[in-house]
């Protein structure tokens, strides 16, 4: 396994890679668990090289505190990737991805970031194609990987990909969990242990909410989700949309044949957990 910190021996190192030989592409922002690893497995099933990156991206935090506070573990990264075969490490300094400096592009994501994330962290795509968009240029990837667990953004990197014309697939995949159902996220390892506890109700209530879009209207599927966290003294709701799942507006009524999609954010103190669902 390589380590690069910087653009210009990444660059050369991956110019020399035979054309015939394909590149997968991580990017992370590192604090790497079980979900992230199962991204980097099937980057590894399906391509000759693995390319993964480590960059805390100040550009899509909208609060200064949520990106001081975003765990920082790099040495136990390092190990981890080790043993899961990856190739090729890119951990970059701000200066080295923002020479000149760390601002947002900005984007038309064909209305996809309207809504949930897009409305409660503004800039936080803008900052997100930005990055993305930078590190694609790096490392020139045939496949890069995303996880469902950040579905909204990993519609929002389809569609850039598609506008800015970048030769890459961009392939989703599937959410990681804890056994007891809590999606893995890199903010987990912060929350208290009386927090821990009780955040699998999240995912819980995704399910109950997914049983009773069968028989239930939308507005009733919301209603249900709003007082089970009302009567949450640990974990507060910040929103709960139901979506169409490709274009990401929520909706107040079922059409028959579409693909609906439920999201959730939650707080535990000021950590935001977020999941999401296939309610069809
Ligand atoms: P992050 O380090 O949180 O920016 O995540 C890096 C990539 O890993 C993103 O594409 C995430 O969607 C993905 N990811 C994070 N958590 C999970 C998970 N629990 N299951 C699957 N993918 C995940």
């Amino acid at each position: 396994m390589i380590v690069f910190k910087e653009v210009e021996t990444l660059t050369k190192y991956i110019s020399k890679i035979d054309k015939t030989h394909t590149i997968g592409f991580v990017p992370t922002m590192g604090a790497l668990h079980k979900g992230h690893l199962s991204l980097i497995k099937r980057a590894n099933d399906e391509n000759d090289f693995t390319v993964v990156s480590i960059f805390v991206n100040p550009t899509q935090f909208d609060k200064a505190e949520d990106l001081n506070k975003y765990p920082r573990t790099l040495n136990t990264d390092l190990d981890l990737l080790e043993k899961v075969d990856c190739n090729i490490v890119f951990v970059p300094s701000v200066q080295e991805v923002y020479p000149v400096n760390a601002t947002s592009e900005i984007f038309n994501f064909a209305g996809l970031d309207k809504y949930m994330e897009g409305l409660f962290r503004e800039g936080h795509f803008d900052g997100v194609g930005t990055v993305v968009k930078r590190l694609l240029e790096i490392v020139k990837p045939d496949n890069a990987y995303f996880g469902e667990k950040d579905y909204q953004q990993l519609l929002i990197i389809k569609k850039m990909v598609e506008t800015e014309k970048l030769p890459v697939n961009i392939i989703g995949c599937d959410i990681y969990r804890e056994p007891d159902g809590l999606a893995m996220s890199s903010r987990n390892i912060r929350l208290s242990k009386e927090q821990r506890k009780e955040a699998p109700q999240i995912f819980k209530t995704l399910n109950e909410a997914k049983e009773m879009f069968k028989n239930s209207s939308i507005s009733e599927v919301k209603a249900y989700v709003e007082q089970v966290f009302q009567k949450n003294k640990l974990l507060e709701l910040e929103y709960f949309e139901i979506a169409d799942a490709s274009s990401l507006k929520p909706v107040t009524t079922k059409k028959p044949g579409e693909k609906y999609r439920g999201f959730i954010a939650v707080f535990a103190g000021k950590i935001r957990l977020i999941d999401n669902i296939a309610l069809n």
